[in-house]
């Protein structure tokens, strides 16, 4: 288990630990910590649902625009 300096207090930390027992600094476990991960889970999660949304919207919106073009060009 190899110990790495903590980024706040240079306290030396596990780097598997989730936050410095010294400080209480979290993620001093330094890049590959659970919370640095986490936080990486969540943004790609937070980016790819956005992501999914904006395609939704995108095609709801050419549906509803095909159905209006429909009924207009069916009116006359
Ligand atoms: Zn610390």
């Amino acid at each position: 288990m190899a110990l790495v300096s903590c980024p706040a207090c240079d306290h030396r930390v596990s780097e598997t630990a989730v936050a410095c027992p010294s400080c209480g600094h979290p993620g001093a476990g330094g890049r590959h910590g659970v919370i640095p991960t986490l936080g990486r889970v969540a943004g790609t999660y937070v980016s790819a649902n956005a992501f999914s949304e904006l395609v939704l919207g995108s095609v709801m919106f050419v549906c509803v625009a095909a159905v209006l073009i429909t009924l207009i060009l069916a009116g006359r």
